[in-house]
């Protein structure tokens, strides 16, 4: 079935679009529906592409407010990891869905997770139809006993869903510099370069990340990265907060490409994202909610308005951080770096959008839409979520919202 959006606003002004096949087919003053296309009435509304999360962890959802406060490292050793050892595939499902109820709802259409039990991320992927980015999570805590088993683990998640579901798109992950050994990086980007994948990594977050590298190989973890082979077009760096010039030098030589998470960097006190310094540079850069235990939200509308000032603060420059270039990073960018031909209202683009209240205050007065979306407004705004051409949630409601909440409190009950 086609769609025609009736009298929507698409950048201040009045028109109609068709989308066909899951895509923009035509964007026009006045679409003539035919008994075909199901014609939805968007008076009242304005489209805009839907967000793409880089960075996060979705099944964290359900440690939502546990161990707030604290350093990074304590957080993870004393409160997060002794939890996660509890979960199983059931609960990692169940914490999936209730992450990507909260995305759906905050306009947000694709997320790059970095979690395990990948077969039930996949099909909380799909039962929803949002659409994910999910990566086997390279991690080995420098123990051989380890290395092994999670290059095996490796092998087995090529071979599964191959090819992968229609939603789902394929990566590796190395979990940062602290916590995996060198033969195992090593072996991931190899395995990266020799599937063609992305590769999503946790790199330089904390001063103490950097400085313990240093201490142990006598560089910073991007030169460290880069010694191992795991830096390149398709490696993807969340935080990246604590970067040297030499450092930036390197990711610029590798085309690498950059999420920003400022939200989880603000709440662990890591530091602040040199955005001016690195949009100046064309380095490419997306937006990540981090996990739900480290923001506490995984609404995207957040993670703009804080990007969008810390850096001004982190430049004293109240031009840096421009609306129309934080947007970019949040929408085109995210799709751009994780090879989607989305993130635009265009013809020929996948229909991945959000038809989000204009008589909603915060979007009122309409001076700059843009600027609402990045300073004012919040998840309450979208009220249509669209993923390539099928309507995810309408009237700020997903179909099964009261089975996602109840699987999602079974769930609970099993990690207290
Ligand atoms: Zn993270």
């Amino acid at each position: 079935m086609n769609m025609i959006l009736k009298n929507v606003t698409l950048n201040q002004k009045l028109c109609d679009i068709k989308i066909e096949k899951g895509r923009f087919a035509q964007i026009a003053p006045n679409i003539t529906p035919t008994p075909n296309d199901d014609v939805i009435d968007a008076s009242g509304k304005a489209i805009f592409p839907a967000f793409y999360n880089l960075h996060t962890h979705a099944a964290m959802s359900l440690l939502k407010g546990v161990g707030d406060d604290k350093e990074l490292f304590s957080w993870l050793s004393q409160d997060i990891w002794p939890r996660e050892a509890k979960f199983d595939a059931d609960i990692i499902y169940a914490g999936t869905k209730l992450a990507m109820l909260e995305m759906a709802k905050s306009g947000t259409v694709f997320f790059s997770d970095m979690y395990f039990e990948q077969a039930a991320i996949m099909k909380a992927v799909a039962e929803i139809g949002l659409k994910a980015a999910v990566s086997i999570v390279g991690f080995d805590m420098f123990d051989p006993k380890q290395t092994t088993q999670k290059i095996d683990a490796i092998k087995e998640f090529l071979d599964l869903y191959n090819p992968a579901p229609d939603l789902i798109q394929k990566t590796l992950s190395i979990h940062s510099v602290y916590t995996v050994s060198a033969p195992l990086i090593e072996h991931i980007a190899k395995t990266a370069h020799d599937n063609n994948m992305l590769l999503h990594i946790h790199a330089s977050e904390t001063k103490k990340e950097v400085e313990d590298c240093k201490k142990e190989h006598g560089c910073s973890p991007i030169a460290y990265l880069e010694k191992l082979g795991a830096l390149c077009p398709r490696t993807i760096l969340a935080h990246a907060v604590w970067l040297d010039d030499n450092d930036i030098d390197i990711i610029k030589k590798n085309q690498v490409k950059l999420v920003t998470n400022p939200s989880s960097n603000f709440k662990l006190n890591s530091g602040m994202f040199q955005f001016d310094k690195l949009s100046k540079a064309n380095c490419l850069i997306g937006l990540g909610t981090d996990g739900s235990a480290s923001n506490n939200s995984l609404s995207m509308f957040d993670e703009m308005k804080l990007c969008a000032l810390s850096a001004k603060i982190q430049a004293n420059d109240p031009t840096a951080g421009k609306v129309e270039d934080v947007f970019a990073v949040a929408t085109s960018n995210g799709a751009q770096i994780m090879g989607i031909d989305a993130g635009d209202i265009k013809e020929g683009q996948l229909a991945d959008c959000m038809l989000v209240s204009l008589d909603n205050p915060l979007m009122f007065p309409a001076h700059n839409l843009i600027s609402n979306l990045v300073y004012a407004a919040d998840s309450s705004i979208v009220d249509t979520l669209i993923c390539n051409g099928k309507i995810i949630m309408q009237n700020h409601r997903l179909n099964d919202e009261d089975e996602i909440l109840k699987q999602a409190k079974t769930a609970l009950k099993r990690i207290h």
